[in-house]
Formats: structure tokens, sequence, C-alpha cells
């Protein structure tokens, strides 16, 4: 179980693209913490009738528990956990596409403008440890529920044996601005592509 706990906290960099490194640093923290609920969990229930175990065990529990009622409720940070849980149990790719054997992602992060360009990456995908549900992060700082979300455009790429595909994503996100009360639509914009290889 540590060892599960510790491959999901490795695995946020693919999950967390484009967040700045304080962000990052922010969310293994707290994904940490998640992790060691759901580990106290099923530590409680796998020793529920082993009495001086769980004895411990339910202090832990309880004071996890603690921890999590006084804690702020953010709905970012829940979708993300959520989101992240999501990708980490999905197949890896090369699980799920074998003949798959080179992957190079290529993200730009724009506006809803789409003028103005607020950040982006490029890397080549390790297989063996990339997960097929391939999503990046809204990297705008009052978005809730928004992510650009490749996994289609992915499968039906290889499905269709393309070697490079580009396209264009906008967030479906809602921004909420604390000060003013104010919802809107995200609707920044990821331009992505794709180069793949058999
Ligand atoms: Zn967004």
């Amino acid at each position: 179980m540590v060892a599960e706990a510790t491959l999901a906290v490795e695995a946020i960099p693919a999950a967390e693209a484009g967040a700045t490194e304080c962000n990052r640093h922010e969310h293994r923290r707290k994904l940490a913490g998640y992790e060691l609920l759901k580990l106290a969990a099923i530590l409680q229930t796998h020793t529920a009738f082993n009495a001086p175990v769980s004895d411990a065990i339910n202090a832990f529990y309880l004071a996890t528990l603690m921890i999590r009622s006084f804690r702020k409720p953010n709905p970012r940070t829940e979708y993300r956990l959520r989101r992240t849980d999501q990708i980490n149990s999905s197949p890896t790719l090369s699980e799920k596409f074998p003949k798959l054997k080179l992957l190079r992602v290529t993200v730009d992060f724009f506006d809803s403008s789409g003028v103005t360009r607020t950040g982006g990456m490029k890397y080549k995908v390790n297989l063996a440890h990339g997960r097929s549900l391939l999503s990046f992060n809204c990297v705008h700082p009052e978005c809730i529920g928004g992510d650009y979300d490749l996994t289609e455009q992915l499968a039906q790429a290889i499905a269709d044996k393309r070697k490079v595909v580009e396209g264009e994503l906008r967030c479906q996100g809602t921004r909420y601005n604390k000060e003013r009360k104010q919802e809107k639509p995200c609707q920044s914009i990821l331009r992505y592509k794709l180069t793949l290889g058999y």
C-alpha cells in the first residue's frame, strides 16, 4: 500500500502539466495527505477485528478524519484529486496500445482569445508509465473543473495509424472570482500536437 501511494505521488507531473513549480509542490503535499487518508481507511477495514492493532489504527484514522474536517474545502483541489485518481487508475499507454512505440506531445496554453500564450510544454512520453487517460490541467488560476482531455484524440489517432495529429480544445471549466463573487465560463484554449510512432 505504501508503495502504491508513493507511485501515485510520483505520477503527478503528467497530471499537473503546466502548473508552476509551487503549485505542483502544494499539490503533491495535498495528494500525499489524500493517499494517507485512503491508506488509513484501508488499514482500518483490514484490521477491524484485531483489537490491539485496531486501537492504534483507529486513533490514527480518527486523527486523519479530524485533520480533514478542519481543512477548508477547496473545490479546485478536490476536482484535481479526483482527476488525478482517474488518471492514475487508467491503464498505461503500453498496456492499452501495445503497437504504439513513440509518443511526443507538444501543448501550448492560450487565453480564451487564442492570442496570448500562457505556457506550454513539449516532451516524449514514457509509454511504460504514461497513462492512457491523457489530460492536461487548465492553467488559469481561477478555473474550477477545467482541463483538456486528449484521451479520445489519442485513441482515434492510434486506431487510424496517424503519425501527427494537431488540434485545439477549449476549457469547459468555470472561473470563480472570490472578490467579485462572479462566475464565468473559462474557455481558455489548448493547442496540441501529438507525434506518434509504431
Ligand atoms: Zn479553465
